[in-house]
């Protein structure tokens, strides 16, 4: 079936939600019997009740987590059984793409056409992809002298909690537990409380692919109420988070007042996209829109200021102006929606403030700033863009992680990278030029975890993903994630 034909409505109204957490291979209510409501971002209505789980359902979990661990249902497994499995993951996930599609938009509001080619494909993926690499990884041995062996080993570190947030629901949980459970540890999940359906989903396609109980467990709620006992309990070995950076401090510390879990923090960002006088305008204002606007603006490392030579700043405006009709919010179970509902009321509501004070501090709305589409009862606003912004103003300093671009202008090449790196953050940047060493000094002298020289937003699980600064430790993807969720072992052989 094309993309095209598939009828989202007519699918929703066939689809049921079971919003019980996934303990020890079973659905379960929340001990309390508490549940929360589920709203749709689409329409503001009500779509499921969510175990509102707490201190008494993380034991349950870390118990059956740690005994699934060190009885070795999963971790003893040979890594080529533990591929087979990964591999079968990934594909029932491609085999209940529609139901995973449709349960994300309705949960946070992205265009059902993306959740589908986008985040379902890129979790299936993921999965995929460590559970191919997990048999091809190889351990050391050190160049010692001829009378000892010393060997280099990666164990797993037993029980991980992954604690993620609501933007790429699917592709953030699948990030941190394809590389965990590949490594043979057992997971806990904490989805967001704005977007539990699709990691409620996976469990049990987990559990069908042949992941043994226990070795998964997804554990919807509150972030004070399940996120932060999880990473303050003794018994969990490894918290991953990926979420804002003030709630990051917070994991680091749970880490620090526990055990000293491994504590790895994947954050915000206020991504830079340098363009100088001698870049191709058009062809930049384009990257740019389509990198700020997708997925809301909801993305951690969208190019939400622009730093551009002045003298280029008008043609990039008028070219960004040309483009604004491809990004106006509809409905996004309508397949040509290319821009969604802003995930809830809370959020719609943080991101007019971050335009209204835009407004109050002198920058120029050229375009958007409006909430649309109230009669919906849904959360929409219109892409914004802000010319002649100053890098001290609120909107250049703050992650407003909605659909809003700052443009700065700069005289000289040194101020644009000063300005650049002028910020709490450092997750990613691009720099436009046609001049091979400027764009590669830029490059250099750019300090965020992922640089795009003439491009911006590629993408591939080949590569770490990850921020400098304020904007986390760690990398997600590539073989280097492997190093997260892994212990480092030295074995010295006597060789008489
Ligand atoms: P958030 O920090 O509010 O929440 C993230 C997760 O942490 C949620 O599951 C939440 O319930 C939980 N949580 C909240 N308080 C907690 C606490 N005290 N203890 C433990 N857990 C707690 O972030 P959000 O609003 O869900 O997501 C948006 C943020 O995520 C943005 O800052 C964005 O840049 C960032 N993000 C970063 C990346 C990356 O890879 N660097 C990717 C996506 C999103």
């Amino acid at each position: 079936m094309s993309n095209n034909s598939i009828n989202w409505h007519n699918l929703r109204d066939n689809l049921t939600l079971d919003g019980r957490a996934f303990i020890n291979g079973k659905r379960v209510a929340a001990k309390s019997s508490q549940v929360f409501d589920c709203i749709s971002p689409i329409d503001g209505q009500k779509i499921a009740d969510i175990a509102r789980c707490g201190t008494h359902d993380v034991e349950l979990a870390v118990q059956a987590a740690r005994t699934a661990f060190e009885d070795g249902r999963w971790a003893k497994k040979s890594p080529k059984d533990r591929k087979n499995i990964l591999i079968n993951f990934s594909r029932l996930i491609r085999e209940n793409a529609e139901t995973l599609a449709l349960m994300e938009t309705l949960d946070m509001g992205k265009p059902a056409n993306y959740s589908l080619n986008v985040d379902v494909t890129s979790a299936a993926n993921s999965l995929q992809w460590y559970g191919e690499c997990i048999d091809k990884v190889y351990d050391e041995i050190a160049p010692t002298a001829d009378n000892a062996l010393g060997l280099i080993t990666r164990e797993a570190m037993g029980v991980v909690a992954a604690i993620v947030p609501w933007n790429y629901p699917m592709i953030m949980a699948a990030w941190k537990i394809a590389p965990a459970l590949a490594a043979g540890n057992s997971v806990i999940l904490k989805p967001s409380e704005k977007s539990p359906l699709t990691a409620l989903k996976l469990a049990e396609i987990a559990l069908e692919a042949g992941i043994p109980a226990g070795v998964f467990n997804v554990l919807p709620g509150y972030g004070e109420e399940v996120g932060s006992p999880l990473a303050l309990h003794m018994d969990i070995d490894c918290v991953a988070f990926t979420g804002s950076t003030n709630v990051g401090k917070k994991i680091m510390q749970y880490a620090g007042q526990s055990n000293l879990k491994r504590a790895w923090a994947e954050l915000g960002g206020k991504s830079p996209f340098v363009v100088f006088a001698d870049a191709d305008v058009d062809a930049a204002a384009e990257s740019c829109i389509n990198a700020i606007f997708f997925n809301q603006g909801e993305s951690c490392n969208a190019p939400s200021r622009v730093i551009i030579d002045q003298s280029v700043q008008d043609r990039f405006i008028e070219k960004a102006l040309s483009l604004m009709p491809n990004f106006q919010p509809a409905n996004p179970l309508i397949n040509d929606t290319t821009m969604g509902a802003i995930v809830d009321e809370i959020q719609l509501n943080n991101v007019m403030h971050y335009i209204q004070a835009g407004k109050a501090e002198g920058a120029n709305c050229v375009t958007g700033g409006e909430q649309v589409l109230q009669e919906t009862g849904g959360y929409y606003v219109t892409p914004t863009i802000f010319n002649h912004v100053k890098n001290s103003m609120k909107i250049a300093r703050e992650e407003i992680f909605g659909p809003v671009l700052s443009v700065i202008a700069f005289e000289n090449p040194q101020e644009a990278i000063n300005i650049a790196n002028d910020t709490p953050y450092g997750l990613a940047a691009s720099v436009w030029s046609r001049d091979i060493s400027q764009a590669h000094l830029a490059a250099k002298a750019l300090r965020a975890g992922t640089i795009h020289v003439n491009c911006y937003d590629e993408d591939d699980i080949t590569v770490p993903f990850g921020g400098y600064k304020q904007s986390g430790n760690g990398r997600d993807k590539s073989l280097h994630a492997l190093e997260k969720y892994t212990e480092l072992k030295t074995t010295w052989i006597k060789l008489a």
